[in-house]
């Protein structure tokens, strides 16, 4: 990861993206423990529509754990970060999943981060189309780091950039919703060679 010293108070973006299985939660959560660790003022978010493991937490697939406060859209990220830095300055935001929230998040990040906050993101790049994913799109440009992690392509081994959604045994269809939370589909990290276009 590139590093970037902190003089007096400026601010940042740190970009954390990828495919599904590629450590983004694990490198997420390392992310926030080192601030907390030297005791910076850390809020972390992240969208409501994500209760797959717990609703006060983010947990990585091996079981890392971080507490964070439920949102339904970025206004609230904002109200509540304002309501914080009355009482005491707020030095890092965290906020994962932000592929799920609406597209107002990305000028909210840009405002936190001209106020000279850290801003560490968390977010897929692509969805199980191919197509890149709202804010994370516009953030690859914007923010100061990005680290783009690879997965292991379940197929053949090799490293692996894209997400297979997978419903029946089948890749899933192109009119299929962009966002899915039902619980019958599963995904595999796959290379471009393996990597089905839904059809
Ligand atoms: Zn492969």
């Amino acid at each position: 990861m590139n590093t970037i010293r902190n003089f007096n108070s400026t601010g940042w973006i740190e970009l954390i993206t990828g495919c599904m299985f590629a450590g983004k939660t694990e490198e997420f959560i390392k992310r926030i423990h080192r601030h907390k660790f030297a005791k910076n003022k850390t809020i972390v978010f992240k969208p409501l529509i994500d209760t797959r493991y717990s609703e006060k937490h983010i947990i990585s697939h091996s079981g890392a754990k971080l507490e964070c406060i439920n949102v339904e859209n970025s206004h609230k990220i904002l109200d509540y970060y304002h309501k914080t830095v009355k009482k005491e300055p707020v030095k890092v935001v965290g906020i994962d999943e932000v592929q799920f929230l609406d597209e107002g998040i990305v000028d909210v990040i840009e405002m936190l981060a001209n106020q000279g906050v850290i801003v560490i993101v968390n977010g897929l790049d692509k969805d199980f189309r191919s197509n890149p994913f709202k804010n994370v799109d516009k953030l690859l440009s914007s923010a100061e780091v990005v680290d783009k992690l690879l997965a292991v392509c379940f197929q053949c081994g090799a490293d692996a950039n894209r997400t297979q959604r997978i419903v029946n045994g089948v890749p899933a269809k192109s009119d299929e919703p962009t966002i899915l939370i039902s619980g019958n589909e599963k995904y595999e990290a796959r290379c471009r060679k393996c990597y089905i276009r839904p059809e």
